[in-house]
């Protein structure tokens, strides 16, 4: 956009420039440009964006730090929260002292992605496609010990995407980050060690029916591979206040 069509939509006083700012990158999160987790732009490249001035970047990063949407990244800058966030509180609790409440989620985690695979087969551009299948290469490459639960997460945040749905990335963001500090909690490894190339192929499996647009195929696929995640948690310690820190082979997924 030049600046002369740019000068069009920029307020004139610098109040309602830093709401504007603030306005745009919450347009942003609710187009899914900006995922949960993501890190914004820093104030300046943010201010260059936008043809405003960095103190207008700031006043607006702070008021959507104010308001919830974004929190502070430890050593500067600022990343994006899930909108359903506040409920991390209580739900991580609820799941923390019941077992099967924490299986409830994952079953649920598993209706979703299901949908989410569907949508992706429907909706997905080419070029989100392709960085699925990427994502699936990533994965796919040996000497990558340690990386396997960011690869997983990577894999799904793409399916995610492709999905198209904003509504669907915070609900995604909000369930893993609960099953990830359940994961912290049981002292469980973060991905099925020795099962790597059973993941693979689950992952392969959602990958090729969105690439070929079947959705049904895609949908099965999702909710095969949340299966076997959700039968990893069945064989979990059933009471979390006296789980033992032996290592299960529950993943992350
Ligand atoms: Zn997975």
């Amino acid at each position: 956009m030049s600046e002369a069509e740019e000068s069009l939509h920029v307020p004139a006083s610098s109040q309602r420039i830093s709401e504007w700012v603030a306005q745009q990158l919450l347009d942003r999160i609710a187009r899914g440009e900006l995922v949960p987790g993501e890190r914004l732009p820093g104030e300046r490249q943010l201010a260059e964006q936008l043809h405003v001035s960095r103190v207008s970047v700031r006043a607006a990063l702070q008021k959507l730090k104010t308001q919830g949407f974004l929190t502070a990244v430890q050593g500067g800058g600022t990343r994006v929260v899930s909108s359903a966030g506040a409920m991390d509180g209580a739900l991580t609790e609820m799941v923390r002292v019941k077992h099967a409440n924490l299986c409830d989620l994952v079953e649920i985690r598993q209706a979703l992605e299901g949908w989410a695979a569907r949508r992706a087969a429907e909706r997905a551009t080419p070029e989100q496609i392709a960085h699925i299948g990427k994502v699936l290469t990533a994965m796919g490459q040996t000497g990558r010990d340690g990386k396997q639960a960011a690869d997983d997460m990577d894999f799904h945040l793409a399916v995610a995407q492709a999905a198209g749905s904003p509504v669907y990335l915070h609900l995604l963001a909000t369930i893993r980050d609960i099953l990830g500090q359940m994961m912290d909690y049981h002292h469980t490894e973060p991905f099925a060690l020795g099962k790597e190339a059973l993941m693979i192929d689950h992952h392969r499996a959602i990958y090729e029916a969105i690439a070929r647009r079947d959705a049904d195929a895609a949908s099965a696929a999702a909710i095969a591979h949340l299966g076997w995640v959700l039968e990893r948690y069945n064989d979990m310690p059933k009471d979390p206040e006296t789980a033992p820190a032996a290592k299960t082979d529950a993943p992350k997924a």
